[in-house]
Formats: structure tokens, sequence, C-alpha cells
């Protein structure tokens, strides 16, 4: 009961120290992770201004500027949008419907168109071609030299055609004419000119060459986005290796987002185009529109994150990225986060483990020290309860042992003074008796002594040089006439030489009387009593010897125990409490000795008690 109840006592501490450590453990872990978290949060919140600084910064660099190159430089952009005063996109725009022609009605053009329909291509170029000297408008005359050309090509005249394309569009005199639909006709006719002459003819070379500049260059007359990006694929066809397009891609993207979204409302933030992945951002004085695809965002924006604490590392996320801890990126990106991972952990896992190491140690230590405690209160109680089992029986046998002896004692006393004129052989056995009773009580008294004193650990032994053959004659001399009482024969055998020995002899005195105590009181009539000492092994054996009624195999071990009697009923009749074998064995571990009996019921007792004897004293025997 006791234990269990211990049991449940350190059990239910133990456990709930465990789940106090684990639990605080984690909550260390976490606070820890939450300050390092708060720290880089801080410093997000740093960036995040320098960045929101950086994006005002680079849309307020727009202002002013109205060149799809420059805005394009100044933005760092993917793409850009030219817009005019009411917010309409001008660059690139989409084509407009063709517009009525001012020279539907005249009648040159008229019978020019018929001759070329009419299936005549060479009377209609002829016509074609006087129309382009005598026209005034720029855009006439380059449409009539445009379909004298077209004419040329169809009455078979290759050469003649390109002839008047190197004439009429190589001079850049008509360099800003247009058709109908607003497209530059000089261009236009370049590329006539490159697929009709062979492939890396040197002229074709050299107009490549003019045609890919042309298609690079932003400047007047300005060319139509459309026109522009149709031929940046003519020429990726036709000339590859001269087909490097610097801006293709930001037209590309620019023609698509205004295909897909809308350019309005107009925003000085960064907004979503409607174009997936793609944000756009409107000057200032709202004439250009910025477009940005995600990634950019971020390469543009990486450099100023890039001086954020070591430890972690800092990304701009665009909206809809998935969450991770960071900030709101600020005004000019709303939606965005300025969002970081920590990737130098491994300090912050370092600093868990010595924690958690700490609390295991230390919850180690209090389990370790409920357990001890609980071990030295189970054993402090046992031995509480076993002493007071001691004390009951101690009283009973004390009570029993001493009115025995003191009532024999009484009577004999009694009987002798009763009897005036008692001779004087009878006086001297009665007093004889006297005096084995009084004996019995002192042994037994002694043996109670030394039994309180064992029991209350206040038992202390003197150790001196002394001899086997001394402790045997003290023995024998203390059993007094009861070995040597008719019926009783007594052999002692102490063989010459032994090793001294260092001992409390007084103790080993003890020992040997309580064997021999023994040996007479388990044998009944015939006695022969033998006690012997030799050396055995280097160690001196004592042996007290019987031919009493002997022990049974199972009670040999059993008798060593206190208050122990095999027969208790005869033991009350030969005057014992169950003692004296546990005083012996007590005595004998106490000087690093063993006590062991050997035993046949009704053949007799040996009882062999081995001392070890000390080196130096046996070395000075010896010398
Ligand atoms: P007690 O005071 O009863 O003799 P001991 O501790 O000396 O107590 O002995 C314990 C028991 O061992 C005895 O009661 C007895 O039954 C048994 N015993 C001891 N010595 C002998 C012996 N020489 N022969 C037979 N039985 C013995």
């Amino acid at each position: 009961m006791l234990p269990l109840f211990l049991l449940i006592a350190v059990l239910a501490p133990s456990g709930s120290v465990l789940w106090f450590m684990n639990d605080a453990a984690r909550s260390q872990a976490e606070a820890a992770r939450q300050r390092v978290t708060e720290a880089y949060r801080a410093q997000a919140r740093i960036l995040r201004d320098r960045v929101d600084e950086s994006w005002k910064a680079r849309v307020s660099s727009l202002d002013g500027v109205n060149d799809f190159v420059g805005a394009w430089k100044a933005s760092g952009a993917d793409a850009i949008i030219l817009l005019d005063e009411r917010g309409r996109p001008v660059y690139p725009a989409r084509p407009a419907g063709p517009a009525p022609d001012p020279a539907t009605d005249r009648p040159a053009w008229q019978l020019a168109e018929a001759q070329e329909r009419g299936g005549k291509p060479g009377e209609a170029a002829a016509l074609w071609e006087s129309i382009a000297n005598s026209e005034r408008d720029p855009n006439l005359a380059g449409r009539a030299a445009q379909a004298e050309i077209r004419c040329l090509l169809g009455s078979g005249h290759r050469d003649a055609a390109l002839g008047e394309i190197e004439r009429r569009f190589g001079s850049g005199r008509w360099a800003s004419a247009r058709d109908l639909e607003g497209r530059l006709l000089a261009p236009d006719e370049q590329l006539l000119e490159l697929h009709l002459l062979k492939r890396g003819a040197p002229r074709f070379e050299a107009r490549a060459r003019q045609l890919a500049e042309r298609v690079n260059r932003y400047d007047d007359p300005p060319m139509l986005s459309a026109q522009r990006l149709f031929l940046m694929n003519e020429l990726h066809a036709l000339a590859p290796y001269l087909a490097d397009f610097r801006w293709e891609a930001a037209e590309t993207l620019a023609e698509q987002v205004l295909e897909a979204g809308r350019v309005t409302p107009l925003s000085t933030a960064l907004e979503s185009s409607g174009f997936s992945d793609v944000w756009k951002v409107a000057s200032g004085d709202q004439r250009v529109l910025a477009l940005y695809r995600s990634g950019t965002v971020a390469a543009l924006t990486a450099p100023i994150l890039k001086i954020g604490l070591g430890g972690a590392r800092f990304t701009v996320a665009a909206p809809g990225a998935p969450p991770s801890d960071g900030v709101a990126a600020g005004r000019m990106l709303p939606g965005w986060q300025i969002a970081f991972t920590l990737f130098d952990t491994q300090a912050l896992e370092q600093t868990g483990a010595r924690r958690r190491a700490a609390y295991v140690w230390m919850g180690s230590t209090v389990i370790a020290a409920a357990i001890l405690m609980s071990f030295g209160a189970v054993q402090f109680f046992r031995r509480l309860s076993r002493l007071n089992r001691l004390k009951t029986d101690l009283l009973a046998a004390v009570s029993h042992e001493l009115r025995t002896p003191l009532a024999s004692m009484r009577l004999l006393v009694e009987t002798l003074l009763e009897d005036g004129q008692a001779d004087a052989v009878k006086t001297r056995e009665y007093l004889q008796l006297i005096a084995a009773e009084n004996l019995r009580l002192a042994r037994l008294v002694e043996n109670f002594l030394t039994f309180s004193r064992i029991e209350r650990n206040r038992q202390h032994f003197e150790f001196a040089p002394t001899t086997p053959a001394a402790v045997v004659e003290s023995a024998v001399a203390a059993m007094g006439e009861r070995l040597h009482a008719p019926g009783c024969q007594l052999d002692i055998e102490v063989n010459p030489g032994l090793p001294p020995l260092v001992a409390d002899e007084n103790a080993l005195i003890t020992v040997l009387r309580n064997l021999l105590d023994n040996a007479c009181k388990y044998t009944p009539a015939e006695k022969r009593i033998r006690i012997r000492a030799h050396e055995q092994n280097g160690r001196v054996a004592f042996e007290v010897e019987d031919n009493g009624i002997g022990i049974a195999p199972r009670e040999q071990k059993r008798v060593f125990r206190r208050f122990y009697q095999v027969d208790r009923r005869l033991a009350r009749e030969t005057g014992g409490c169950g003692l004296g074998l546990s005083i012996v064995e007590y005595i004998v571990r106490a000087h690093g000795g063993e006590v062991t009996v050997e035993s046949q019921p009704g053949a007799g007792s040996t009882f062999h008690v081995l001392l070890p004897c000390q080196a130096a004293a046996r070395e000075a025997a010896g010398a």
C-alpha cells in the first residue's frame, strides 16, 4: 500500500514536471522564434519605406517623358503605353479604320486604278508614275509610287520595280508618307525590296540593315506599333541575324495588355493591368503607363531588400502569393508584401535545443530527487514499522523470557529460606541452580541489549589484535559449568599457529557463546559438543558442532532471522527468544566474515564461522 502510494506520489509530479518541461521548451522555442520574427518584421517595415520611396521616385521620373524608349528606360518597366491628355493610348495605338481617301474623285487616279484592275499593269504603271511625279501631297505621291512599283511587278518588270523602290523610297524624300491606315510607306517598300532581292547579296544586306535600324528607331516620323511588330516579324524570317530588337518584348507586351485589359482607371500606385501577372502604374501627369511583370517588380526591388539583416531573405511578394511572414509593402505596391524567410534558423534551433537540454536536465534532477526522496521515505517507513514490530516482539519476549528464570530463582531461594536446616549439599545444589538461572538471565539480557544496540545502530566494535585461541578460551569460560556438567562431553580443538585476528574480542566471544549456548540447549542427553578453530583458505574458521536435534534443510536459512524459532515450544522450554543467531550473523558480517550451518535433523548441527585475518597481522604472526 505504502509503496503504491509513494509510486503515485512520484509518478504524478514526475508526469507534471515532464509535461511542464516539454511545454516550457516548446513555448521557449516559440517565443524565441517570435522575437526573431518580430525583429525581422521591424526590419521589413524599414525596408518597406525604402521600397515605397524608390517606387515613388521611379514613377515620378516618368513625369514629362513622352516617348516610348525614354519612358522604358526611366521606368525599368517591361512595357510602356503612352497616353494622350484624355487617357487614351497613343502608342502603341490600335490602328484607326482607313481614313477617307482624298484621291477617290481625281480622274487621273480613277483612270490608273481602272487600267490596273482591267489587267493592264504596264499602262497603269505609266499612269501611276506620272501621278507620283506631279502630286504635291507626299502621302498621295508616295501611294502612287507604291502603285507604280506594284504594277511594274505585275507586268513582270522586277528590275524596274527595284529601281523605282530605290529611286523613290531610298532617298528619304517620302519618309513620312503614310497609307490610308497610317502605315509608313517607305519601310513597307523597303521590305518589298528585300523580298525581291536575293538573300545574301550586298544590296540585300544593306537594305536589311537599314530596315532593322528603322524598326529600332522611335524618333520621327513615328511608326505604328502594329507596323513595327509586323516588320520585326518579317525581319526575323528574312534576316534572323539582324533581328535583334531591343523593344520587341516591350512592344508585344504593350499590345497584349491593350488587347486584354483596360488602361483606365489610371493610378500612380501599382495595380493589376487585367493581364495576367502584369501590373500597371501611371505617371503623375498621366501620360505614361508603365507595365511591370511580377518578376520585374521583384528584380527592381531586390537591391533595396538586399541590405536587410542577415539571417533572413527579404522578397517582395505579389498579391495572392502564398502567405508568409512579412509586412504590407506600402502605398506604391498595394496588396504586395515585403516578405521574409528565415534561412538561418540553425542558431535559433541550437538555442532551443540548449534550453530543452537544460529543462531535461532540471526535470531529470527533480524526478531523480523525487524518486530518491520517496525511496528514502519508503525505507524510513519500512524501518519504522519494522522497529514497531520488533518492539512488540521484544516486549513479548522480554516479559516472557525474564519471567521464567526469575520465577525459578525465586522458588529456589524461597525453598532454601523455608528449609531452616538445609544440608550443605542441598544448599550448594540449589545455589548452583540459581547461578545457572542467573547466567541464563544474564545471557538473555545481554542479547537483548546487543540486539537493541544493533537496531538503533549503536553497536560499535573496537577492533584490536587478538588470537583465535583466546576467543575460544574466553567463550568456553563464559559458559561456566554448563559445558562441564555430567552428560556433556566437550572437545576443544584449536590448531596451533593460527594467524591472529583483528577483531572486537568481546563480540567474537558473544558469537561463540551464543553458538555454544544453542549447542547445549538443542542437544538433549549425552551431549557431545566440539569447538574447533583452524585455518581455511587463509581465513580463520571456528566450528561449533553438536549431536543435537538438528535443523531441517528449509529452516537452515531462517534460523538467522530475528525472533525466528524452529520450534517455539521447545525454545520456550530451553529459554531462548530467537535473537542469538541473528546477533551472531550481524557480528560476523561486521567483521567481514560469514556464518553458515550444516545440519541433519536428529543427527546434530555444525555452525561455521569464517573470519578474514588481517594480512599485516598474519605476516607478523609468521615472523
Ligand atoms: P533461541 O534463543 O531461540 O535459541 P537462536 O537465534 O539462537 O534463538 O536460534 C534460533 C532457532 O534456531 C532456535 O530457536 C532453534 O530452533 C534453532 N537452533 C539454533 N541452534 C540450534 C542447534 N544447535 N541445533 C538445533 N536447532 C538450533
